[in-house]
């Protein structure tokens, strides 16, 4: 159980870049890292592309006016000659900018919190994991969800088989919100996601459905994708070559099956992220709309909805416990799960503890560059005409 104790000697001094007033992540960040109190301490930013609104919005959020810096080259380079300086930088700007100022806040000596998709192109994210380890610094990923404790339970039941071999992956991760092109015009955030230079090679596939991927890496550690299909649409034509909506066709090694739906045009869907894992006893499913329910389903047998905070749950579930049964946990707990994860990876490899962080189950670099190498496959494959392509290798399969 978390109950706001301290689980590393003292908070991490830590910045964000980006997240400003009216980012639509920011605020996701700051109550992860902030939750508990004793993970980290927000001590500096450079929170906007507009230096005086990011100054404004940092001073309101209680940092010193002095290290509200107009720019991350400045925050750098003006908390490197500080005793007190920051120790792990948030980047949560337009994923365009994700390479160049997460090597940046490496050749700084940083731990480095980067939000999705981590690059445009696999080589790059590649070049991040090999200078992180040569900087010996911690790189992790804000899939944010994934600190849903629920997906901890489908990991240990799997392995336990209670689900009996797995056969079928079905992911999804769809909204409507972008059913039209009216926010492609008005909305900030919007408008860079369907620009190529700014979004990278994809809209959806980056925006989305790397979350529910890695989710199902994290539930299925052991299944590798061994080629895949990908069919992309830009229903609203001025996005292309940006696709809105996507569905992905997975062959794991193992002879499972998967599909991903990903889409921004799925009209009248509020919110809609949906794993279910199909084995050849049983099934499970999760839903984001109700992240405090699991569907385990024995065929022959009635169906169970296991709930969070019961002692039934498996003890890796019950260790990130928050609130107890009874009350609901959701996105924001997520997030200070993944947080408070990363803060513990940070202080083990400060301390040179390579069990704690082999233990630890959060998205590591390895993750961000996994998620960097599925939506590229994906890319690819479409390009090719929608063809099967060698998920490794990346290229079409031709036998
Ligand atoms: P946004 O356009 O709403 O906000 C971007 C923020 O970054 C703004 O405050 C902007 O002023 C600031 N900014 C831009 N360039 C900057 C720079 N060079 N230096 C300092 N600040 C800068 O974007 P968003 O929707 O918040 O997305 C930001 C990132 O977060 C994207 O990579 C996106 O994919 C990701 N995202 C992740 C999740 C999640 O659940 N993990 C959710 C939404 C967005």
């Amino acid at each position: 159980m978390i109950n706001g104790e301290k689980r590393i000697g003292r908070p991490l001094r830590w910045a964000m870049i980006g997240g400003g007033r009216h980012s639509q992540v920011g605020y996701k960040h700051r109550t992860g890292a902030l939750r508990d109190n004793t993970a980290f301490q927000l001590v500096a930013g450079a929170f906007d592309i507009d230096p005086e609104r990011g100054k404004d919005f940092g001073v309101n959020l209680g940092v010193a006016e002095e290290r509200c810096y107009p720019n991350y080259q400045s925050m750098f380079r003006n908390e490197a000659e500080r005793e007190d300086g920051i120790e792990v930088v948030t980047i949560a700007t337009p994923n365009g900018t994700h390479y160049e100022i997460t090597m940046a806040a490496l050749a700084a000596g940083l731990h480095v919190i980067c939000e999705k998709p981590l690059t445009f192109t696999t080589a790059e994210a590649e070049e991040i994991q090999a200078f992180a380890e040569k900087q010996g610094k911690i790189v992790g990923v804000t899939y944010g969800y994934s600190g849903n404790i629920l997906l901890l339970q489908m990991r240990a039941m799997i392995a336990q088989g209670k689900i009996g071999d797995i056969r079928m992956v079905e992911l999804q991760y769809t909204h409507g919100f972008a059913a039209t092109d009216e926010n492609d015009r008005k909305s900030e955030g919007q408008k860079w996601r369907v620009d190529p230079k700014i979004a990278g090679p994809s809209f959806v596939l980056g925006d989305l459905a790397t979350h529910t991927y890695y989710m199902s890496q994290l539930i299925m550690p052991q299944m590798k994708i061994s080629k895949l299909l990908c069919d992309r649409q830009s229903f609203v034509g001025s996005r292309a070559p940006l696709e809105d909506n996507a569905y992905v066709m997975m062959h794991y090694e193992n002879g499972a099956v998967g599909r991903m739906w990903t889409s921004a045009v799925n009209a009248g869907c509020m919110d809609g992220q949906r794993i279910r894992i199909v084995g050849s006893k049983a099934s499970l499913e999760w839903w984001d709309s109700k992240p405090n329910e699991l569907l385990y389903e024995v065929q022959g047998q009635p169906s169970q909805t296991l709930v969070r905070g019961m002692d039934y749950l498996d003890e890796t579930v019950n260790a990130y416990e928050r609130l107890a049964a009874l009350h609901q946990e959701g996105l924001s707990d997520a997030w200070a799960n993944l947080y408070l994860n990363i803060a513990i990876a940070i202080d083990a490899k400060e301390r040179g503890d390579e069990e704690t962080l082999n233990k630890l189950i959060y998205a590591d670099i390895n993750a961000g560059v996994e998620g960097v190498r599925w939506v590229e496959t994906c890319v690819r494959s479409a390009e090719n005409g929608s063809v099967w392509v060698n998920f490794d290798a990346g290229v079409p399969v031709t036998s």
